[in-house]
């Protein structure tokens, strides 16, 4: 999750190899749904790694595990190749 504490400097959201990072009403967030902290793609959340105020902590309402983080990245996979495969 990102908090208030965000400058806006728009350097996390081309970062994300999932899409997740929008930007919100008054400051950039995280779908939760699309994040998998990096699992699949990455050791490290990059987001987190690049953010220059650290203002993107683990969101404790979704704390997901290893496992967890990867079926994640595995469905959002499989929805980009059918999504490229019909050129929807
Ligand atoms: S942890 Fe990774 S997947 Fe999650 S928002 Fe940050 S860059 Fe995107
Ligand atoms: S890198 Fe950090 S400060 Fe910059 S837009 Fe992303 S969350 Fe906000």
């Amino acid at each position: 999750m990102i908090t208030d504490e965000c400058i806006n400097c728009d350097v996390c959201e081309p970062e994300c190899p999932n899409d997740a990072i929008y930007m919100g009403e008054a400051f950039y967030e995280i779908d939760p749904h699309k994040c998998t902290e990096c699992v699949g793609h990455f050791d490290e959340p990059q987001c987190v790694q690049i953010c220059p105020v650290a203002c993107i902590p683990l969101n404790p309402e979704h704390v997901e595990s290893r496992e967890t983080l990867m079926q994640k990245y595995e469905r959002l996979t499989a929805i980009k190749v059918t999504t490229a495969s019909t050129g929807a």
